[in-house]
């Protein structure tokens, strides 16, 4: 397997008809900006304020600038954001709402309400690369890397559809990185999206409330332990490389060997006590058998994390097949048994096509799928 490692670019700045976009910039982002066009680095306050807590994108409404500022940020800034082009919604209220980010992309974020909380799951590529097995999103393909303006508006939207400011309603408290794509294949775009969240001018998210998951991209997970103070989720799925190479194609690069070192690196190097949650689906007869308990015990017995059961979402074409109630249970019970934390993940918005692994959006340009992450000799 050759793999090509994302070239991480700092504060990259989307540009547009000449002008820079302010959506995705987090605060040293927006900080450099303003000093680059010789204003004071603490308008990036005001202006993350009104961008994010009151969702405003039009510079004249911004009140509290001079008249002047705003007039030469209408000259070197923009606000870009994204078009609804279709919502749909679940019998149990979650929406799905299809966002086009160009002429030929689309993707799809989803909100999920709930009695203590509700968490809006984005995507951070159009596509996904990583081509796991019982995945929709890897089976469609990959076009290109979300930027960060097109991650953050998927905030922002969702917020305007619901019909909230995040400065007077918090109607989204949790935000998880579970939509379409790899968001340590975009760690450019996916770091600044995730510290405007947890942001306090910004939205204000609690960094347990913000969670990235990944296959286990492990240079991408040792640099979150230096930079990113987030909650992670590792898409585990098989207890031994022999099974995960095959569902989970990244193994064949970053095997357990590697990646469970990354993960106990993880929780040790936070600033307070971490854990990992890690995500297992139930494949019928492929990863839900007794020895695949005890061997998913053995491999995690020392890791402090919560594992997450979820029931396989069916998708057209796949030939896979969920895991009965019956064996998903035998298979938490043995977990529990034996010490470790495990609940099972409810389905969601599968009416709708919005539950887990079923997201797919509209990428019509699948050309590059292979060059840009992984490909198989
Ligand atoms: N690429 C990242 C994040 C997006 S996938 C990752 O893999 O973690 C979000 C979660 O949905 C992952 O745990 C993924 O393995 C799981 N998933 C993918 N396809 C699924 C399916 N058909 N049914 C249930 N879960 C699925
Ligand atoms: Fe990509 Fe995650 Fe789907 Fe695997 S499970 S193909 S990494 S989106």
């Amino acid at each position: 397997m050759v793999f090509v490692e994302e070239k991480i670019i700092e504060n990259a700045t989307a540009v547009y008809n000449g002008k820079s976009d302010l959506l995705g910039l987090d605060q040293k982002g927006l900080a450099d900006f303003f000093v680059s066009i010789g204003e004071k680095p603490f308008r990036s306050t005001q202006v993350m304020k009104w961008i994010h807590q009151f969702g405003i994108s039009d510079f004249d409404e911004m009140t509290n600038l001079s008249k002047a500022l705003r007039e030469k940020l209408k000259f070197r800034a923009i606000i870009r954001t994204p078009k609804i082009i279709a919502e749909q919604k679940s019998s149990d209220g979650t929406i799905k709402w299809l966002l086009e980010v160009d002429q030929k992309n689309s993707i799809e974020v989803v909100f999920i309400p709930e009695k203590e909380r509700g968490t809006l799951c984005i995507s951070s590529q159009v596509g996904c690369a990583l081509d796991c097995s019982f995945c929709a999103t890897g089976k469609q393909g990959f076009n290109r890397n979300l930027q960060n303006w097109e991650i953050i508006a998927q905030m922002w939207v969702a917020n305007k559809a619901l019909g909230c400011k995040p400065k007077e309603q918090r109607i989204i408290s949790n935000v998880v990185f579970m939509g379409m794509g790899e968001p340590l294949l975009n760690v450019t775009h996916t770091f600044p999206s995730a510290r405007i969240l947890m942001d306090d001018n910004a939205y204000g998210l609690s960094k347990r409330r913000v969670t990235i998951s990944s296959s286990g991209v492990v240079p991408a997970i040792n640099r979150i332990k230096d930079s990113l103070d987030v909650s992670l989720a590792i898409s585990l799925h098989a207890p031994n490389n022999k099974l995960r190479d095959e569902i989970v194609p990244i193994n064949q690069r970053y095997p357990l060997e590697e990646l469970m070192p990354a993960l106990f690196n993880y929780v040790e190097s936070g600033h307070s006590k971490r854990h990992v949650t890690v995500e297992y689906v139930m494949l019928d007869k492929i990863n839900d058998r007794i020895e695949h308990a005890q061997q998913l015990i053995k491999l995690l017995k020392d890791l402090p994390c919560k594992i997450n059961l979820i029931p396989f979402n069916v998708f057209v074409g796949t030939s896979y097949i969920r895991s009965s109630n019956n064996a998903i249970r035998r298979f938490q019970d043995l977990l529990i048994k034996a010490g470790l934390i495990c609940t099972i993940r409810r389905t969601r918005g599968d009416d709708i096509d919005a539950a887990c692994g079923q997201l797919a959006g509209k990428v019509k340009d699948k050309t590059k799928r292979t060059l840009q992450a992984v490909q198989v000799k």
